[in-house]
């Protein structure tokens, strides 16, 4: 399979087409979920992400009748989705691979087994905290930050296995990693974030995905500051077309985003989330245009399960 770096390599500076999509609740059908992005197949997406979600603690009653915490993974599926999408659409699958919930040793399974398929992207992240810890907490044998288990595929790359053994088949995997324009949440200020994203860098990450922005301005000023860092990397920005009016709220909340005055008062003027859609697309759209202009490798959206908004960007865009 072709790597991420290597698609934006051979575009020669055209702007690529990409998505994210997130496997459906446990008991729902696939196919729902892969016919939903099917319409987004008529802009030839390179590759399409799908992220990996941990086990959350849910209380139930048990057999003696008193409350249980028990681990449920409510999104179960990543690497089968990978099968599908790549034998259905002939897209390249970039899974998304976790510290959170996982030993060393798991992942090294899961990274086997995705070699076997012939997968050769990951994009490597630390995951958020469960619901009802509230903060990150590595499971034992596990990785506490991403920069950690980059290294861990890195070594894969170089033939090292854990417990010293090595590979006759040395993987060849094309390494993703997270970046934020707005700061993530945990860093305790802007300059040691960008010294941990560019430790991932230097560990083996070949290229950044950034989490969502509606404001460009904060995209060129993150890729202006990663360059002065030296961090060398292409840049791909994630994008997602505002939908609802409660999401200026719960984005900003869960993505810890600001929302551009003008989007805000164009949102708070709709009468409608169907209005708030129509605005959501046209901010998308000069969102893109800006971006394209500016040289921007690829446009990686966040589809979340609804694709007719980002048709309609991509449409007008490309
Ligand atoms: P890290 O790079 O480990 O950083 C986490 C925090 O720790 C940052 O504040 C960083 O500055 C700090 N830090 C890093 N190294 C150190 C160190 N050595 N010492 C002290 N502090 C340090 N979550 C999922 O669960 N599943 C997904 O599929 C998923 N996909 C995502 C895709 C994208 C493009 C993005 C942007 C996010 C995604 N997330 C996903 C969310 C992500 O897991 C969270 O944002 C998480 O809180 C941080 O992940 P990270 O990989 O950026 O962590």
């Amino acid at each position: 399979m072709t790597k991420v770096t290597e698609f934006i390599r051979q575009a020669e500076g055209k702007t690529l087409f990409s998505i994210e999509i997130i496997p459906p609740l446990k008991g729902q059908n696939i196919n729902e979920l892969l016919n939903s992005i099917e319409p987004l197949m008529e802009f030839k997406p390179p590759f399409v992400d799908v992220t990996y979600h941990r086990e959350e603690l849910i209380d139930r009653v048990g057999q003696d009748g008193l409350i249980e915490r028990i681990p449920v993974r409510k999104r179960p599926g990543t690497v089968g989705i990978c099968a599908r999408l790549m034998e259905r659409f002939h897209v390249d699958a970039v899974p998304h691979i976790i510290c959170g919930g996982f030993t060393k040793d798991e992942t090294e399974d899961v990274l086997i087994d995705l070699h076997y398929l012939g997968i050769d992207n990951v994009l490597v992240l630390r995951g958020d905290a469960e619901k009802s810890a509230g903060v990150f907490k590595a499971k034992q044998g596990g990785h506490s930050y991403a920069s950690e288990l980059v290294k861990q595929v890195h070594d894969m790359n170089q033939g090292k296995l854990l417990n010293g053994e090595t590979e006759m088949w040395p993987t060849n995997f094309c390494i993703g990693v997270a970046g934020y324009p707005e700061k993530h949440f945990d860093a305790t200020s802007f300059d040691t974030d960008y010294a941990h994203l560019r430790k991932k860098v230097e560990l083996g990450a070949d290229y950044i995905v950034t989490q969502m922005f509606f404001d460009n301005q904060k995209y060129f000023q993150f890729v202006e500051r990663c360059r002065a860092e030296g961090i060398t990397v292409p840049i791909i920005p994630g994008l997602k077309p505002l939908a609802t009016k409660k999401q200026l709220s719960v984005l900003a909340q869960i993505f810890h985003l600001e929302f551009p005055d003008e989007l805000v008062s164009e949102v708070e003027k709709c009468a409608t989330d169907k209005d708030v859609r129509k605005v959501g697309i046209e901010w998308g759209i000069h969102q893109c245009k800006e971006l394209i202009a500016y040289g921007v490798p690829v446009l990686h959206f966040y589809t979340m399960g609804k694709s007719d908004n980002v048709a309609q960007i991509a449409r007008e865009v490309f």
